[in-house]
């Protein structure tokens, strides 16, 4: 079973073997890895652990519930809270650590007054409808990059636009840390695993899946048509509305570089360039907030 810690100094003193090691004998480096997760873990947070396993030689994962990053009317009071059994899972896939704060010890002052952030790739996408959740993200993983300081972090590209900004972050603040994107797990249908589809009924779980199809469909037509604007803003059109019919209420459809650059505004040339693409949704259906992208690759 992973040791569980809830505060920063145990969960340090526990680590500064590992890190004494690595500076002893650099020929019995000791890698260390974080996982921060939300908890109530599900197997795409599971397949993380085993890739941030192939990685390093000792794996850490956070579960913290993180208040500056849910806005006002937000699910933060009522987000699945499920520790024991989260725990349970992480011990099958060898993690070694949990660490689980409490608010207090994160938060000395809450909202903290300072902000790590800045730029467009915070507002844009999920920053757009959700104010503030990024400047909460930025502050959670920042804080638990100094905590843990690891070799290697693993995030997965289900939240592209998060994984965009944690790699801007490393790079503006000169983390000494390796970002690993973990690739989306999906359900059989297709549904990308997410803690918040249990918010879902069970008509809504069944109709759910669209929302992967409508992105694959959109990919492939991206690839196969000469680029004109108008077609290209035609495609779009169409699939928002089918999402729409399918009984979805759409927050943002857009189709952006990889990088999370605007697309220009002469599309064609995209495919000329070979300029990877990823199209980006998130929509809501009932009570959950759906979120799901999709890279589309010229090569
Ligand atoms: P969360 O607990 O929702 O904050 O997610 C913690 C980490 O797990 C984030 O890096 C997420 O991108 C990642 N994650 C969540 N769902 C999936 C999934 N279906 N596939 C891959 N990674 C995921």
């Amino acid at each position: 079973m992973p040791i569980i810690y809830q505060q920063i100094s145990a969960l340090r003193t526990a680590l500064q073997p590992y890190r004494g090691q690595r500076n002893d004998n650099q020929n019995s480096q000791q890698r260390i890895a974080l996982v921060p997760t939300m908890g109530n873990l599900h197997d795409g947070h599971l397949e993380l652990v085993s890739i941030a396993k192939q990685h390093a030689d000792i794996v850490v994962v956070s579960i913290f519930v993180n208040p500056t990053q849910f806005g006002v009317g937000e699910d933060f009071d009522s987000y699945p809270r499920t520790l024991d059994e989260d725990v349970a899972k992480l011990a099958t896939v060898g993690a070694d650590y949990v660490f689980a704060p409490i608010i207090d010890e994160m938060y000395p002052v809450l909202p903290p007054p300072t902000a790590v952030l800045a730029g467009e790739i915070t507002t844009q996408l999920c920053g757009r409808s959700r104010p503030g959740h990024f400047d909460g993200v930025g502050i959670v993983v920042s804080k638990l990059f100094n905590i843990v300081q690891p070799d290697v972090a693993v995030f997965g590209q289900k939240d592209y636009q998060q994984l965009a900004i944690i790699k801007q972050l490393v790079r503006d603040l000169s983390y000494s840390i390796e970002i690993i994107g973990a690739p989306i797990v999906r359900a059989a249908d297709g549904l990308a695993l997410s803690s918040r589809n249990q918010y879902l009924s069970v008509t809504e779980r069944q109709i759910a899946p669209a929302l992967h199809q409508e992105l694959q469909y959109l990919a492939k037509q991206l690839l196969n048509i000469e680029h004109s604007q108008q077609e290209f803003a035609a495609l779009l059109a169409e699939t928002l509305a089918r999402i729409t019919d399918a009984g979805f209420t759409i927050d943002y459809l857009e189709v952006k570089t990889d990088q999370l650059d605007s697309v220009p505004n002469n599309a064609a040339i995209f495919n000329a360039e070979n300029q990877d693409l990823v199209i980006l949704v998130a929509a809501w259906l009932g009570r959950a907030r759906l979120l799901d992208n999709q890279l589309v690759t010229f090569k």
